[in-house]
Formats: C-alpha cells, structure tokens, sequence
C-alpha cells in the first residue's frame, strides 16, 4: 500500500492555485475569553468565508486539481451541508456539473444553499453512510468524480491553506483548537501549522454524540458509530471504514481530542453571539464551548477556528434565548 499524507510543500501549492477563489479571513483577539484564559486567546474568523464555512478552501483546491476530461464529466459528493455547498459553488465557477448527496439530517437552510448554486441534489436516507451510497452508484453508472469532503490528498491540502494564515497571523500561537469530525480540516491544519511550528499543540473539538474520530483513534482503527442528530450537525458523520489519509494524519498529528456535550456547544454558540457578536453554528463554535467548559488547559497564545456559520436562525434564536430543546442537551 502506498503510504498518502499531505505536507506543508503541498499546502503552500493549494494556497497558490486557490488564490483569488477564497478569502484569507481575519483574525482577531477575543479581550472576554483571553481574561477567562489569562492568555491571549484569538479567534480565526473561517465562518466569514464565502460560502460561510472553511470548506471552500478544499473544495476549490480539488476542483482546480481536475484534469479537463474529468471536468467534462463532473464532480460529485456526500456532504452534512457545507462541503455540498463550497462544492457546488466552486463547481459553478469552472462550468462543472455538481450533485451533492445527503441524507434527511441535513438543515433546510443549507439545502437551500445548495440549491440556489444550481446543484443537482439527492436526498437519501438518515446517515452519510447512506448519502455515500448513492455517491458510490452515481460514480459507477454516470462515471461521475468523487470529491469527498474529507478524505482526500487534495482536500486536506485546501483546508490546511487555514493553517498557513493562522500562523502568519499569530505566529507565537501554542496551541491551535480545530472543530474535528473526518478529519479534514483538522489533518491540513496540523499539518501545515506543525510544518511552521513544530511545537504548536493542534487539539481536535467533536461533540460527544457520535464522535467518530476519536472513537477510532481509542481503537486504533476506524470504526462505525451511531450518527445522531446534535447542535454541531457539520460534525456528523464517520470518518469511512476504508480511511486513506485523515485517520492517520489525525493519529500522527493531534496531540489531543476533546469532546463536548449538547449544553457545552450551545454555551459555544450564545458567548460567540453575546460577546464577540459573531454568528456561528455549533461545528463553529466547540473550540469556544470547549475554553469554557474548561476542558482545554492552555499554555500560552491560543487560536480557536470558528469554522462556520451556516445555522438555521431560529434554532440560534432558541439558543441564544437560552431554550435549547431538552433532547438534543445530552
Ligand atoms: C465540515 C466541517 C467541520 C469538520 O471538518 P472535517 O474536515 O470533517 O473534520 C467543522 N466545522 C464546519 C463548519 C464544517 O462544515
């Protein structure tokens, strides 16, 4: 088996063929969560990225790594939302063909999304396992490209571009916090930020429920686990039982997972609002969930990465109210 791993060579390329397709957002210093800290804590505003999410950074950078034959013949994946859309969106751009598969857990506001990019969407079933299987059939019988949202050479290089600025930005940063579910965003990210500075602590955030990665990482091996409808829908999903590249990039790289119940996310979500006056949705917010609920300890300069900030309004609304529905508080 050949051995495939994304280093920081192939994230400063990413960041070259992507230049111009995405935003290099801002980051800034949070003065409430650096006095709770007693260090300076900043906040890498990703969720102000076209599209509303980081996702666009891999998705563009998968798109223009194309072959003009298999721009002929589109692209297609599974997606909880954001990476269906930065698809769709980047894909519209080249004049490229896009179907984003999802399964019935997916917001309405983010098929919405979709659909407005003039992407071809199919809706099936309750788990991305189930998407992923129509992803499977289309690529077999219409000879559609697979450009999944996380496990791929080309699509942890683009997310890892996020990593590149966090260290330019704050380049004395220890410890970098990265919202965590197939690993793509967090294997680029430590990637690159450890290719700069190899003493920087990259910490994966999940919610509890159903937090496959770091299940796999106890097990050494990728396993299945129940996915389940929580505040932070973008992390959902699993990491895939055939797991090429971000199951090992997370094992080498992370120097730590934490996981967040409903309650912890949500407190996440009303500080990112109340205090810093930034919408975010719950994937965005578990690095903020996670200073506050203690269960980071940080040594120094740290940079939390809101990822995204494609929440439906009125679920922000009950939680920034303080009413969040009593089944999805675990
Ligand atoms: C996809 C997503 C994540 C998780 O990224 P992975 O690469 O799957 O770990 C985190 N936050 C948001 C907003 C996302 O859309």
């Amino acid at each position: 088996m050949i051995e495939t791993t994304v280093e920081l060579q192939h994230i400063r390329a990413a960041r070259e063929r992507i230049a111009g397709k995405v935003e290099r957002t801002p980051i800034v210093l949070s003065q409430s969560l650096s006095d709770r800290a007693g260090r300076p804590v900043y906040l890498k505003l990703e969720h102000h990225q076209t599209t509303g999410a980081f996702k666009l950074r891999g998705a563009s950078n998968a798109i223009a790594a194309l072959s003009a034959e298999e721009k002929l013949r589109g692209v297609v994946a599974a997606s909880t939302g954001n990476h269906g859309r930065a698809l769709a969106h980047a894909a519209k751009l080249e004049g490229i063909r896009a179907v984003i598969c999802m399964s019935r857990l997916v917001p309405e506001n983010k098929l919405d999304a979709i659909r407005r990019l003039d992407a071809d969407i199919r809706i099936v079933g309750n788990s991305q396992d189930d998407a992923q299987q129509e992803v499977d059939r289309l690529v077999a019988d219409e000879g559609l490209v697979m450009l999944p949202p996380f496990d791929h050479p080309d699509i942890v290089a683009g997310q890892g571009t996020l990593g590149l600025e966090i260290m330019e930005q704050v380049p004395d940063a220890a410890s970098v916090l990265v919202p965590l579910s197939g690993g793509g965003l967090a294997a680029g990210v430590a990637a690159a930020v450890k290719g700069m500075s190899p003493g920087t602590k990259v910490i994966g955030i999940s919610m509890a429920r159903g937090a496959a990665m770091k299940a796999s990482l106890d097990a050494r091996r990728p396993v299945q686990v129940e996915e389940l409808p929580t505040l932070a829908d973008s992390l959902g999903g699993g990491i895939g039982l055939d797991n090429r590249l971000t199951f090992a990039m997370c094992r080498d790289l992370l120097d730590d997972v934490v996981l967040l119940a409903e309650d912890e996310i949500a407190a996440g979500i009303r500080h990112a609002y109340e205090e810093e006056r930034e919408i975010v949705e719950g994937a965005g917010a578990v690095g903020i969930g996670a200073l506050l609920a203690g269960k980071v300890k940080v040594s120094g300069p740290t940079v939390l990465i809101l990822s995204g900030k494609n929440i439906d309004m009125s679920l922000h609304r009950r939680i920034v109210c303080g009413e969040i529905i009593a089944e999805r508080a675990a």
